[in-house]
């Protein structure tokens, strides 16, 4: 097929897209195809709105009042039923808080303190690193008897036995794409008496997930990839309703406690999920991330999963042929029904042929050792736009675009 009847068929599949109206919620910069929603989302245009507001308005003239006037002090909750509602979640089973690295260790130092007995966190070599430094350090803070036992993707299920005191899986690898089984993955891990911590970074807002449905026990993820919610956004822990009560802070912070203004010399962790809180919570974080949970009132999950698959089909079919000759290997699974919404691809001098297509406009990211990595964000991309970043892509290889020394250095986030 020439290149014209393709792009006909692409906005053919645009044009049927139920989705299609959402695009025009978010700023997408002109001349820009931007496939990292991943790592950070498009900017919400009520975002905008919403921190005009909080800046010059809420915080500019109501200042210490608007803790009590615009419920500040109540953000972290219903924020986080916000997110809840996108992972399967109850209410009051989710709070906003914090970054992912710390709302790990306040989830992982909970499962540990559920399961005395036990000393081993088994996770895989597939896990975000950030994850892994984590166990190390809190391992190291348990005691000497501790360990974090990694094993391979694949592995998991067959690593899972009765030393294992917690499970902590990120779901989609953030190298990949490929994805874990939650629901076989946390019965497996219960049958032999271990905790289930999952990571949702890659997963919230890209796949359905329903931590309900699972029964997993404890989940964290990221505010600022999936969900949009800018750079740095607070990110979110998930405990069951049933474990709430018997989890003890190690982050005992005084916004977890039960009463904060009595000044106990004590602490007491609050009911429910407000324990999991540490400290006075990021007001401008928080609204940024609040409105940009609203653009998800009237979408369903089911439909994103769909374009998700149909996206990410499409940009692996275009690149194969356009690319393969380049020596470009598709690094995710071909099974859609084993991958988030995340394509990579082994490609030969990946770091400077990633700097070369984002300086012809197509956005996407560089990870070792040499993936190049695209992340398909339903609600603001189309078939349109997945096939012109392929033809991009072919056009960098052919004219060697990437050989332009200025694409050869690394910058310090890749
Ligand atoms: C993005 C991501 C993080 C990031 O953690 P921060 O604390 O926000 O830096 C952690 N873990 C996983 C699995 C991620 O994908």
């Amino acid at each position: 097929m020439g290149n014209r009847t393709v792009s006909d068929k692409w906005a053919a599949l645009d044009q049927n897209d139920p989705l299609g109206s959402m695009r025009d919620k978010f700023h997408i910069p002109d001349g820009v195809i931007y496939l990292d929603g991943n790592s950070l989302g498009c900017l919400p245009r009520a975002a905008v709105t919403r921190m005009k507001d909080v800046v010059a308005v809420e915080w500019g003239n109501s200042l210490i009042r608007g803790w009590n006037d615009h419920n500040w002090i109540d953000m972290p909750v219903s924020v986080g039923n916000k997110i809840g509602r996108l992972i399967g979640a109850a209410l009051g089973t989710v709070v906003a808080a914090d970054s992912t690295s710390v709302n790990l260790t306040k989830a992982l130092s909970a499962a540990l303190q559920m399961r005395p007995d036990r000393k081993v966190i088994l996770s895989d070599r597939g896990n975000f690193p950030a994850d892994l430094y984590i166990a190390q350090g809190i391992a190291r803070v348990f005691g000497p008897e501790y360990k974090l036992k990694l094993v391979e993707p694949e592995d998991v299920e067959s690593a899972l036995d009765e030393t294992v005191a917690v499970m902590m899986i990120t779901q989609v690898d953030y190298r990949t794409g490929r994805m874990h089984d939650m629901a076989q993955l946390t019965k497996r891990a219960h049958n032999v008496g271990a905790v289930a911590l999952w990571d949702l970074a890659h997963s919230a807002g890209a796949v359905p997930v329903d931590v309900s449905a699972t029964q997993i026990d404890l989940a964290v993820g990221c505010g600022y990839k999936y969900l949009n919610g800018g750079p740095g956004a607070p990110a979110f822990v998930y405990v069951r309703p049933d474990l709430q009560a018997n989890i003890e802070p190690f982050l005992s912070g005084w916004m977890g406690h039960a009463a904060p203004f009595d000044f106990d010399l004590d602490y007491r962790p609050s009911e429910g999920i407000g324990r999991m809180t540490v400290g006075t919570p990021p007001i401008l974080g928080l609204s940024a991330l609040d409105a940009a949970l609203d653009v998800w009132d009237d979408v369903d999950m089911g439909e994103v999963r769909a374009k998700s698959i149909g996206l990410c089909d499409l940009f692996i079919a275009e690149v194969e042929a356009r690319c393969g000759k380049f020596g470009l290997h598709l690094a995710s699974p071909r099974d859609s029904a084993r991958r988030g919404s995340q394509i990579s691809f082994h490609c030969p001098n990946g770091y400077a042929v990633m700097q070369a297509l984002i300086s012809e406009g197509v956005i996407g990211d560089f990870r070792q050792p040499d993936v190049i990595r695209f992340g398909f964000t339903p609600l603001y991309i189309g078939y349109g736009d997945v096939g012109r970043a392929a033809m991009i892509l072919e056009r960098v290889l052919v004219q060697e675009l990437w050989r332009n020394p200025s694409f050869q250095t690394r910058a310090k986030v890749t």
